[in-house]
């Protein structure tokens, strides 16, 4: 793959985030491109996505969380295994190995005060020139905002959820 990689931010209410970033891993893979997929907070169960992913050469998953439920006694566990992601984070943009990061779900650590945005501000500053990132997750912090090529917010107009209809496997996960 050959280029100046962006920075993409998918935010918004409206369902689309992290798929529409996977959508970009699979163009990129396509090409040849090395992926890797840092997914914050986010539990260990199953995911349709995770599981192809064991499937696919040239494609890293990390998945760096306990889940999206926070308790006033979890909240230090779940600070922790935000950090842990981004130290994982730091060393995959500086390895020079990918042609692109996807920050699953990372909007939600400055949001939670897990971390100071500008941490991740410098981080993609510092990124190689190749490297593109993708961050997904709602309430997208405006810095992030200001130092994106590109910014999404998905618009939710309607969603089966909230008509009392199940989260569907292969589907909504
Ligand atoms: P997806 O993973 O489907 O692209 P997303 O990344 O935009 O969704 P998240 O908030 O990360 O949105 O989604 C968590 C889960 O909730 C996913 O299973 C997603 O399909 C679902 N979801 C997304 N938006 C909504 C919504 N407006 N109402 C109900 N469920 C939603
Ligand atoms: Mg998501």
């Amino acid at each position: 793959m050959t280029g100046i990689g962006r920075v993409i931010v998918n935010t918004g209410n409206g369902k689309g985030k992290t798929t529409a970033a996977l959508g970009t891993a699979f163009r990129a893979l396509g090409y040849g491109g090395k992926v890797c997929v840092i997914q914050f907070l986010k539990g260990k169960g199953d995911y349709g996505e995770r599981l192809m992913a064991a499937n696919i050469d040239n494609l890293d998953w990390y998945i760096c969380g306990k889940g999206f439920v926070f308790t006033k006694e979890n909240i230090e566990k779940d600070r922790v295994a935000a950090r842990e992601g981004f130290e994982i984070a730091k060393k995959k943009v500086l390895s020079d190995e990918y042609d692109l990061i996807i920050f699953d779900e990372i909007t939600y650590l400055p949001h939670y005060d897990f971390l100071d945005v500008e941490e991740i501000v410098t981080l993609i500053n510092s990124r190689p020139e190749r490297l593109t990132v993708i961050l997904t997750g709602r309430d997208a912090d405006p810095r992030l905002v200001e130092i994106a090529d590109t910014v999404t917010s998905m618009e939710p107009v309607k969603h089966a959820f909230d008509q009392g209809i199940k989260a569907q496997k292969g589907i909504e996960f």
